[in-house]
């Protein structure tokens, strides 16, 4: 049957706009149309197809099925999916290392193909004359469920495979997941439904391909990355892993990028670090990383064992999620009086380290967990983020075992557990003790933050000395500080007459200080070290930053109306204006700061410090860019400008070699810090 031009672009431009609107609805998140008029596009194509003959397998139609399933049929893998073994240090893997050795008689380095673990679903696909004809679930791994019509409705697994110009069967496998971001957006859209919240990213995609309806799995943006080749008929594929992958690139199918080939266990355990290093800034979650021989002529000699091939092995991170039992929950006092929940944990190995108390934000949080001492819960700690617990196990069993592990209700405490007094409301979700610096917890608190690192850096006079020193009443507000004498601080508990001396240097040093640093100190509310860098920049000097009016306040980069009322509050408290005069007569100074009035040369560009820095300190080269007119901001995103990294940079430096950003090492800083200084 002759096809009328005028069909043949219809269905063209069909199929167009059925893969821009899918792509809109799984990648972007911004449907441009309603489903019922997606639907309509759909129903169109499918006539047209049908009456024409037109159907292709790579046709948009052919990714969701109409018709649900009724069951699942069974596939036995023509060649088994093995399962990886594991290790969790350097030490078995290193002993993987030279087993393989043996076994190969050989004492060359071997070549590996490393690549990330992903936490997502292992499937294989079979490809014959380089169309998709069937997708399986691992299983067993003899035995796996047929998938297929969920597989077809991932948009970046192609129907059929491009340039391949002889007619064979080839297997294909990899893992199914869910990104993060895909993660996070179904929860969002779940939100503003009102439907089921989903626990994890990978729970869902394991659901997702195991719907009867491809209609459901379609709403689940799934992606994949293929590793390996099971069975191969009738052509001639690359010797290499490494090889093979760039073959199944080639083919149209999706590739792990942070794979990479290393020679030796040395520099495969280096990988290792590096990727659990960017671990966060991955876009999907990993639990590890697969080494692998490369030389595939390699792997078959070695062979496998029952369950697993003696030819890669999986070198586990440490988990991010374990559980753990709330045994109790006190409520801290800080710096500004805000009252804090603080859970106290059943000690727990997670992320890398034990954790045995964690912030609960606030009550709000608590009624959100639905949180009870007694409870047990699922604590995550991933990267350098601070614990948290992300949800209490299944509230019903914790409610059975009420009487064995007695659940208690959290309740705010009627009065600041610190000093007594009332406890009022601020805002929507925070408490505050009333009492201000009459208040001790709040009183160490703020002496805390004066003493600390970034503000008037007193070494030595860390929390628990702080706190003694409160407590024993030889200080109650910062300007003590400078009072104390050699004896004082020789007669407190466990102090040496040696650390004592120490501590007296360190005060006398600290007087010595920078602006910013003496601003940042006084303890503000929401004026931290960049803010306080802004106002010095935009002021030059103490008395002007006084005398400013919250007008004035707002015209600093950053500084909005809320923290210039709090910054115009505080220099109208005639308490903290003695409290500036006391320090000053202490003999607490800066140097004066040159102000510009002129374009600064890096005037507002964002730069990002990370890893170390051998010639200054990291306050002192934000201080250098800050003066500059550089803001330096604490994490990569799209809107930094530059990168200074210095050797033991991890996520911050991957993001940004993800994003393109520009990237200087210290050299190159030093060169341009000359440059724009003269
Ligand atoms: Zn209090």
């Amino acid at each position: 049957m002759a096809v009328p031009d005028k069909i043949k672009q219809e269905v063209g431009k069909l199929r167009q706009q059925i893969e821009h609107h899918n792509h809109l609805y799984h990648s972007l998140d911004s449907p441009e149309i309603p489903d019922a008029d997606f639907d309509a596009l759909i129903t169109r194509l499918e006539t047209l197809e049908r009456s024409y003959d037109l159907a292709t397998p790579d046709s948009p139609t052919q990714r969701v099925g109409s018709e649900p399933l009724t069951r699942f049929t069974q596939v036995v893998h023509e060649m088994a999916m093995l399962s990886l073994d594991k290790v969790f240090d350097e030490k078995d893997l290193e002993d993987f290392d030279s087993r393989i050795k043996k076994r190969l008689e050989s004492d060359a380095q071997i070549e590996y193909s490393c690549e990330p673990k992903i936490d997502g679903v292992a499937v294989s696909l079979m490809y014959r004359n380089g169309v998709l004809e069937r997708a399986a679930t691992r299983g067993d791994g003899v035995t796996g469920e047929n998938i297929t019509h969920n597989v077809k409705t991932i948009q970046s697994i192609p129907l059929r495979l491009k340039s391949l110009d002889v007619a064979p069967v080839v297997e294909v496998r990899g893992e199914i997941f869910l990104s993060k971001q895909g993660f996070e957006r179904l929860n969002a859209r779940a939100e503003v439904e009102g439907s089921k919240i989903f626990v994890n990213p990978r729970n869902t995609a394991a659901g997702a391909i195991r719907q009867l309806d491809s209609r459901s799995t379609a709403k689940i943006p799934l992606q994949m990355y293929c590793y390996s080749v099971g069975i191969v008929e009738g052509i001639e594929l690359p010797t290499r892993l490494s090889g093979m992958f760039t073959t199944l690139a080639s083919w149209g199918l999706p590739v792990n990028p942070h794979r990479s080939t290393r020679w030796g266990i040395t520099e495969c355990l280096q990988y290792c670090l590096d990727l659990l290093a960017k671990r966060d800034s991955l876009e999907y979650q990993i639990d590890g990383a697969v080494i692998k021989v490369n030389d595939l002529d390699a792997q078959r000699s070695l062979g496998n064992n029952a369950k697993s091939p003696r030819w890669a092995m999986a070198y586990k991170f440490p988990a991010e999620e374990k559980s753990t039992v709330v045994l109790d929950v006190e409520f801290q006092v800080g710096r500004t009086g805000t009252i804090t929940p603080v859970a106290r944990l059943r000690p727990v190995f997670v992320g890398g380290v034990t954790v045995s108390n964690t912030t609960l934000h606030n009550m709000d949080e608590i009624a959100r967990l639905g949180l009870r001492v007694g409870d047990t819960v699922i604590v995550r700690r991933a990267g350098d983020v601070i614990p948290k617990i992300v949800k209490v196990v299944d509230p019903e069993k914790n409610q059975k075992s009420a009487n064995s592990r007695k659940r208690k209700k959290i309740k705010l405490p009627a009065a600041c557990p610190a000093c007594g007094s009332a406890i009022e409301k601020d805002g929507e979700v925070l408490y505050r003790c009333s009492a201000g610096l009459i208040c001790p917890a709040q009183r160490k608190e703020s002496i805390k933050h004066f003493a600390s690192r970034t503000a008037m850096d007193i070494e030595g006079l860390g929390d628990k000395l702080v706190a003694q020193l409160v407590d024993e009443g030889l200080i109650s507000q910062v300007a003590d500080i400078f009072d104390l004498n050699l004896d004082q601080i020789a007669g407190l508990e466990r102090m040496g007459s040696k650390s004592a001396e120490n501590l007296v240097a360190a005060i006398n040093q600290s007087k010595q200080t920078t602006l910013p640093r003496f601003l940042y100190a006084l303890g503000i509310r929401e004026v931290g070290e960049a803010t306080a860098s802004g106002l010095v920049n935009h002021f030059g000097e103490l008395d002007k930053i006084m005398a400013a009016d919250t007008a004035s306040l707002e015209r600093v980069a950053d500084i909005g109306p809320i923290v210039a009322q709090h910054i115009a509050t505080f220099f109208d408290n005639e308490n903290n204006l003695a409290l500036i005069t006391t320090l000053r007569a202490h003999g607490i100074s800066w140097p004066v700061v040159a102000i510009d009035v002129g374009e600064k040369p890096l005037q507002d560009q964002a730069y990002v410090l990370t890893g170390s820095l051998e010639s200054m300190s990291r306050n002192e080269a934000k201080a250098r860019l800050v003066a500059l007119g550089a803001k330096v901001a604490g994490s990569v995103s799209k809107n930094t400008d530059c990168v200074v990294a210095g050797p033991g940079a991890g996520s911050k430096l991957s993001k940004a070699q993800q994003l393109g950003i520009n990237i200087i090492d210290e050299r190159e800083f030093l060169l341009l810090l000359d440059d724009l200084s003269r």
